[in-house]
């Protein structure tokens, strides 16, 4: 009899899965989503749009309409090239396969975005972390001399990175994209509550990919990344992406939302308002240690984390546990940065818990 274990990879059967806990009827503040609903009058447009939508057609592999809104709205200078991922893990995953020689290595800071070691782990490439400091600011010397020693295909950076929280300091990270002997991917899923972004370093250096995102923007349901590079490389990454990774619906309800960019615009600014708020509180809870964020998300560490996370879902909220998964994340939570309203309900059930014995 043919049983799974004679057809997949040891090593894809030795992974547990990536787990979602269920989130009905919580407070969720586990996966930085946007907790603003879209504009009534915008619902509408978008329900019209969708009613006209051509769904019995495969979708425009090239979607030209999406790209050139994507341009216009994010200011991205002509002499690049757009790629379209279903999100941008999709985009990540792209660029290992399509970097994935014998013996190519994947690099980045750690901890972080867990997704670039599950790609290079599903195309069988290694995977080298190089730790951050304890504080999770970048060792930039450090960084480098592991670049020296690994020759790493792909590096990525994280910008504000995830799940510290904090941007890396702009020299640091040029230092790396000069020094690196391949690409160097800048993912700047955060960049809407950052302000700032390394677009503007494309035309200096030729091995710099920008990757982004709507997701973390308000539209994490949508299913829409981007990487914006020089064509000698978003031409080969091109071949690697499925022809219709992005479908009808999310090319539509893309374009019109980017077209209505401003209203996003304001809610990240809203959020970015409610995150010095969250922090100031946080900071005034015994025991709980904030670190400093420029994304819609709080990195804190607590006495015992896996007791104040269950604390805070038996008290309706749901909030990422990271303790376990590096040693610098020891007794750390991610808290994603709600409604004023769903703040004062994490802070009060955050107080609440710590103060059970
Ligand atoms: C959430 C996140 C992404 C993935 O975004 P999708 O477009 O939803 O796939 C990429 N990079 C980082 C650092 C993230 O935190």
């Amino acid at each position: 009899m043919t049983t799974p274990e004679k057809v997949i990879r040891e090593d894809v059967r030795a992974v547990t899965a990536y787990h979602v806990p269920p989130a009905a009827g919580m407070v969720k503040l586990d996966a930085m989503e946007n907790p603003y609903g879209l504009p009534d009058a915008l619902r509408r447009e978008i329900g019209e749009l969708v009613e006209g939508a051509a769904i019995n057609r495969y979708p425009d592999p090239a979607a030209l309409a999406l790209k050139a809104r994507l341009r216009s709205t994010m200011q991205i200078p002509d002499e690049f090239d757009i790629l379209l991922g279903n999100g941008s893990d999709e985009i990540i995953q792209v660029v290992v396969l399509a970097a994935a020689r014998t013996g190519a290595v994947i690099m980045a800071p750690e901890p972080t975005f867990v997704v670039y070691r599950m790609a290079a782990a599903a195309a069988q490439l290694r995977y080298v972390g190089v730790p951050l400091r304890s504080d999770f600011t970048l060792d930039a010397d450090r960084f480098l001399a592991a670049m020296a020693e690994h020759r790493p295909a792909v590096v990525f950076l994280a910008s504000p990175n995830n799940p510290s929280g904090n941007l890396f300091p702009e020299p640091d990270m040029e230092r790396i994209v000069a020094a690196a002997p391949g690409l160097v991917v800048v993912d700047e899923a955060y960049q809407a509550f950052a302000g700032r972004t390394f677009m503007g370093r494309l035309a200096r250096y030729p091995n710099l990919l920008i990757m982004s995102t709507v997701s973390k923007l308000g539209l994490a349901g949508l299913r829409l990344g981007y990487a914006v590079a020089r064509p000698e490389w978003t031409r080969e990454f091109d071949k690697m992406r499925l022809p219709y990774n992005v479908g009808v619906l999310a090319q539509l309800v893309g374009e019109k939302l980017l077209a209505h960019h401003s209203v996003l615009e304001e809610q990240a600014a809203a959020i970015r308002s409610e995150r010095a708020r969250l922090g100031a509180r946080l900071a005034q809870i015994a025991g709980v240690t904030p670190f400093p964020s420029d994304a819609n998300f709080i990195l804190v560490r607590v006495p015992e984390a896996p007791r104040v996370f269950e604390g805070l879902k038996r008290r309706g909220v749901l909030v990422k546990s990271l303790h376990g998964s590096h040693v610098l994340l020891a007794n750390c939570l991610r808290l994603t940065v709600g409604t004023p309203q769903e703040n004062r309900q994490l802070v009060a059930a955050l107080a609440d818990t710590l103060a059970e014995t």
